[in-house]
């Protein structure tokens, strides 16, 4: 079996066509620009590599309801050539394959259950902290969606006494995304993030706020392992920061063998970045 997989971003479309095993045999990746642009570019590459099934992990919000009359569309993404765009029929009417059809973040815990740190656990949530926060959660084994799909990102949280900042997301400002994700601290401090690598203040109050996402999460969803991704994630000093934060603020309340082995339970992604394509692979298969 040869599965196609695609990461629909909203700077970059990544292309792989992925073995059973999960070993990625190829791997493209191009820029979005409009559908019409970036669409045929990306149907082409398919075509050539004749995957028996497509998985696609896309960015959002997208209709995941398959009984809807608007299933498999981009629906309202501030990315406005893409607002009500029906990427999957696209695919569908292109390449006449079975396929896949989830969130980027539900793609990237899939690809952790399926392959990575998350192997054998029924529930456990992936979250990326990158261009925007992002939250894919598995529960009894399935990638939940509910009414649309979790949206987790946009939890609103208290603001640190000290954080004069006044959030970055247009449609809540200091939601855990207008807080914490790599644009606001870059607007919050004037640099880019990676390069505040050496000031110890800007990852304390990140991890703060990333701690009490966390420990909302742990109330509401009770996942038994939290990973956690994207390209803030790469200052690997966040982790013993979230951790330490994590259980203080949960103040011996949850008494849980995770709590207590807390290295094993919030943990970096383990897939070096490719959690997401691995996923859109699951993806495709699950849809045969
Ligand atoms: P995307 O979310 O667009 O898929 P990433 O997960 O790479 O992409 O996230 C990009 C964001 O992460 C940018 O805001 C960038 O500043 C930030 N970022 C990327 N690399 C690092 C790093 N090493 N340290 C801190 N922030 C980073
Ligand atoms: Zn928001």
């Amino acid at each position: 079996m040869l599965y196609g997989a695609l990461e629909a971003g909203g700077t970059k479309m990544v292309v792989a066509v992925i073995n059973e095993k999960g070993e990625v045999l190829e791997r493209a990746s191009f820029p979005t620009e409009e559908p019409e642009k970036t669409m045929p570019v990306l149907i082409d590459w398919f075509k050539e590599r004749k995957p028996d099934a497509l998985g696609i992990g896309t960015f959002g919000p997208a209709d995941l309801d398959e009984t809807s009359p608007t299933y498999g569309y981009i629906t309202s993404t501030p990315k406005l050539a893409w607002r009500n765009y029906n990427i999957l029929g696209a695919f569908k009417e292109a390449l006449n394959v079975p396929i896949g059809f989830d969130t980027d973040v539900n793609a990237a815990a899939l690809g952790e259950a399926s392959f990575g740190c998350m192997r054998g656990i029924s529930d456990g949530i992936y979250i990326t902290i990158g261009t925007g926060v992002g939250v894919g959660v598995l529960t009894n084994g399935k990638l939940l969606h509910g009414m649309l799909h979790p949206e987790a990102g946009h939890i609103l949280l208290s603001l640190d006494p000290k954080d004069r900042f006044e959030g970055n997301c247009p449609y809540h400002k200091t939601c855990f995304e207008g807080l914490a994700a790599g644009p606001a601290i870059e607007k919050r401090y004037g640099k880019k993030a990676a390069e505040l690598k050496d000031l110890p203040q800007v990852w304390e109050l990140e991890a703060g706020y990333i701690a009490k996402a966390l420990v909302n999460y742990i109330m509401i969803l009770s996942p038994k392992k939290i990973v956690l991704g994207g390209g803030v994630m790469h200052q690997e000093q966040l982790f013993p920061l979230i951790r330490e934060k994590t259980v203080s603020l949960l103040n011996g309340y949850i008494n849980t063998k995770e709590i207590k082995n807390i290295e094993d339970y919030i943990v970096p992604a383990s897939l070096n970045d490719d959690q997401g394509i691995l996923g859109c692979a699951k993806l495709a298969e699950l849809a045969m």
